[in-house]
């Protein structure tokens, strides 16, 4: 049995799992893929055999959710493990070092890790492409996310190489510190009309309704689901994300990304 644990805000890490476990099946393994949001629901985690992480780069490191999923994690019965990490660009990164800290810290090792590149997402510090760069990008991933498939179904222990780890351990540290500020620049504007996806899409249920619309809690870890996934495209981070064009993955539906 494989299980394949992911975190997704946009669909990017969703779509790469499914196609890690579509490979795996075809090689005649059970797999089960499981919401990372809500999987820390659960009290016993302790998955046995082959186990898989699937995220996005978050500040140059691990989803904060993610960090805390991994000390939350039983390993002990684990045979291999693999961590995906889909993102824009990851030279600049601590992630594969920082899982490895938390593996060893439970006196396991992580197998594998892998980058991903798809698009970035987080929209204050950039436009989602144009539709043809936009293909272009989510093809190339497509490609390249069979070869990492590839090597997980062949229990293969490599890393891909990251840059800068001491450098992105800083601004990850520096972000963990301050993370009750993280939704501090969020707001909803008049088009909001009080559907609630917000609120249900936010995997750390960061978000609350209130009269005028989503109120943020001061839990979030800016994955931007919230964001991307508002149907009036009301919701702003800022004033950089004004006038962008939101994302979500093309063959994933914004309807499976909502916490379950
Ligand atoms: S998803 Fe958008 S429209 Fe719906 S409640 Fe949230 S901000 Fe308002
Ligand atoms: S509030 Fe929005 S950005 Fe923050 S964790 Fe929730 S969904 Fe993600």
């Amino acid at each position: 049995m494989t299980t394949i644990y992911y975190l997704s805000a946009t669909g990017n890490s969703l779509y790469m799992a499914r196609r890690i476990q579509r490979r795996l099946e075809e090689a005649g393994q059970e797999v089960q893929l499981v919401s990372i949001a809500a999987a820390l629901h659960e009290q016993d985690l302790r998955p046995a055999g082959q186990v898989g992480f699937v995220m996005p780069l978050h500040f140059f490191g691990l989803p904060l959710l993610a960090e805390t999923f991994f000390t939350r994690l039983d390993l002990s019965q684990v045979t291999y493990s693999f961590l995906v990490m889909t993102c824009g660009w990851h030279y600049m990164s601590d992630a594969f070092h920082a899982a490895r800290r938390l593996f060893a810290a439970k006196g396991q090792r992580l197998s594998a890790a892998f980058y991903v590149d798809m698009i970035s997402v987080y929209l204050p510090l950039g436009d989602i492409p144009p539709e043809a760069k936009k293909k272009h990008r989510l093809q190339k991933a497509a490609v390249r996310i069979e070869k990492v498939a590839d090597a997980i179904v062949h229990q293969q222990s490599s890393y891909d190489a990251e840059y800068l780890n001491f450098l992105s351990g800083l601004v990850h540290g520096y972000v963990r510190k301050h993370r009750q500020g993280l939704d501090q620049n969020f707001r909803a504007g008049e088009a909001c009309n009080q559907c609630g996806l917000c609120a249900k899409i936010c995997p750390v249920e960061n978000i609350s309704l209130g009269e005028a619309g989503p109120v943020w809690q001061h839990q979030c870890t800016q994955c931007l689901a919230c964001l991307h996934a508002c149907p009036q495209q009301a919701i702003e981070l800022g004033k950089k994300t004004v006038g962008r064009q939101r994302y979500h993955h093309p063959e994933i539906q914004i309807r499976e990304l909502i916490r379950k």
